[in-house]
């Protein structure tokens, strides 16, 4: 059975901590790996490895480090099928799911690519007599990255890219249940030409979180997972005076006005919240059809739809969703249903209890649907994180606004509309970090910010797009006069600009 270590100073290298963690092939339910989990002593070392090398990797201009990472792209271009079989085996999405996981991740690698004028500071000739003034933008020394089991190439990527192309060096703890990809990604980065010990991959659960966290020499921490991990990682993160922004759960809504397209609203749902088997952040798992015809028709369309949903192997590429990560995020989704059961929600389309023709001990799970469901229950109120979706009905546009207003979570919420006007008042009033207009999954490309509000995300700096700049390096402002333009003579007051 195939064994996953860690990728430490260039090499993989075996775990010694003595504890691991079973990988699953979700398709079949069997264990198909295992992974090491490192200790804080092995983490410590890891973070010794990656200080040393950095200052070299540093040191060189940022064009060549650009250099390394076209070449980069190139190898896992020249990798995608391989990347994205190993990905969908161990996750469960289908292949070209798996394909776009990629995708997304090369696209903010292209983006990094611009490290040279995304890191270039400021200058002021004359700022006073003889003084001119500039800024700098400098890496922050050893930086590190957790990452969920939802997206392992696309989140680690968003992670290590900006950072090492600033001239960090970076740590990379991956999920425990599909640690290939962000493994392999750091061997081809080698291959490229990184310098050894600027990506390390350290695998590992709450012990060697807990090692970054208190890592002395780890300056900052970008997290994604779930809200509570979230909020914890942010805290202790920063309570060590470490810079930190931490990503949450979500609970995305889309509003659809009565003039919305409605064939278009279903097609739109059907992908946004049931593709991936619901496990995306940006998943659309709460719909709020304005007035009773629109909710009427919304769900007479959505039924059949969410009935004949292709559930199969992850293997196969015409099924629309494949098994869940593993038997817990089964009985979770299962449990949530019940609970909506219980507490009145009318369940329209059961997805429980689905079993794949030949593959019955996968963690498979059908689509599911509730109608009449209200704020108060668990089933709207919690992350599902499952192929499961809530109509929540409202009267007109200001209830049904209020509803992702007032709730705990704030990555993304879209509308469905013909009305400009409506559309634009969403945008502006709604507080939630990412939005749509009849767009299903608004998830911003690399140049742009991707970051929730509210319970989604801690810190002030999104992911990707200029903010990763902004987080992965500190800024220093030097003023500087030369002797022509010195005054003889100490001054006493604060020097002001007259
Ligand atoms: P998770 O919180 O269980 O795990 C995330 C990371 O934290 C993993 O590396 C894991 O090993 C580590 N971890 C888990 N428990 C820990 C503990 N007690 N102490 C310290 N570290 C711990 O999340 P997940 O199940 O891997 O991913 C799904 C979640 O991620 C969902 O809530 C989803 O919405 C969220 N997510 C958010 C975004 C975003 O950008 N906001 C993107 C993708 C996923």
């Amino acid at each position: 059975m195939k064994e996953y270590g860690h990728f430490i100073g260039g090499k993989n290298v075996a775990g010694t901590s003595g504890k691991f963690s079973d990988i699953y092939n979700p398709n079949t339910g069997e264990v198909q790996a295992t992974v090491a989990l490192a200790s804080t002593a092995e983490m410590r070392a890891a973070v010794e490895n990656a200080k040393a090398a950095q200052p070299a990797w540093a040191a060189k201009n940022p064009q060549v480090r650009a250099r390394v990472m076209v070449k980069f792209i190139e190898l896992v271009n020249a990798e995608k099928e391989e990347l994205a079989q190993a990905l969908s085996n161990e996750h469960g999405k289908t292949i070209p799911d798996a394909h776009g996981d990629i995708l997304r991740g090369i696209e903010t690698c292209e983006f990094s690519t611009g490290v040279a004028h995304l890191m270039k500071g400021e200058f002021t000739e004359g700022a006073g007599p003889g003084i001119d003034m500039y800024s700098m933008r400098q890496p922050l020394g050893v930086v590190a990255g957790i990452t969920p089991f939802n997206f392992p190439a696309m989140i680690p990527m968003w992670k290590f890219a900006p950072a090492i192309m600033c001239g960090n060096a970076f740590i990379l703890k991956p999920s425990e249940r599909d640690p290939a990809v962000p493994m392999r990604l750091a061997e081809l980065m080698i291959e490229a030409g990184l310098p050894a010990g600027i990506l390390n991959v350290v695998n590992g659960d709450k012990e060697s979180v807990d090692a970054i966290l208190d890592d002395p020499d780890i300056q900052a921490v970008g997290f994604v997972g779930s809200t509570p991990i979230a909020h914890y990682v942010y805290s202790r993160a920063t309570a060590n005076g470490k810079r930190a922004q931490t990503f949450g759960g979500a609970k995305n809504h889309m509003l659809v006005m009565p003039d919305a397209d409605m064939d278009q609203v279903v097609d739109a749902l059907i992908g946004a919240g049931y593709g991936s088997a619901g496990e995306r952040c940006m998943a659309i798992s709460v719909v709020v059809p304005v007035g009773k015809e629109a909710a009427d028709k919304l769900v007479a369309k959505l039924i059949p739809r969410v009935e004949s949903l292709r559930v199969g192997p992850s293997t196969d590429r015409e099924a629309d969703y494949g098994p869940m990560v593993n038997a817990d995020a089964i009985e979770r989704v299962s449990g949530y249903i019940d609970q909506g059961v219980a507490d009145g929600a009318d369940l329209l389309v059961d997805g429980r209890g689905f079993k794949m023709q030949g593959y019955e001990n996968g963690f498979f799970i059908g689509g599911s649907l509730f109608d009449n469901v209200t704020g108060d229950m668990s089933i709207y109120k919690d992350e599902i994180f499952g192929p499961v979706i809530s109509v929540v009905r409202a009267d007109t546009y200001e209830e049904a606004l209020e509803y992702p207003m007032t709730h705990q979570y704030g990555n993304g919420a879209v509308i469905y509309t013909r009305d400009g006007d409506t559309a634009r008042d969403f945008a502006k009033r709604i507080n939630i970090g990412m939005v749509g207009v009849n767009v299903p999954i608004p998830v911003p490309l690399s140049y742009f910010t991707f970051g929730g509000w509210k319970a989604s995300g801690f810190g002030d700096l999104n992911q990707h797009g200029p903010d990763a700049f902004r987080f992965y390096t500190r800024t220093k402002t030097v003023t500087a006069r030369w002797p022509s333009g010195i005054k003889d003579g100490a001054e006493f007051t604060l020097p002001v600009m007259s």
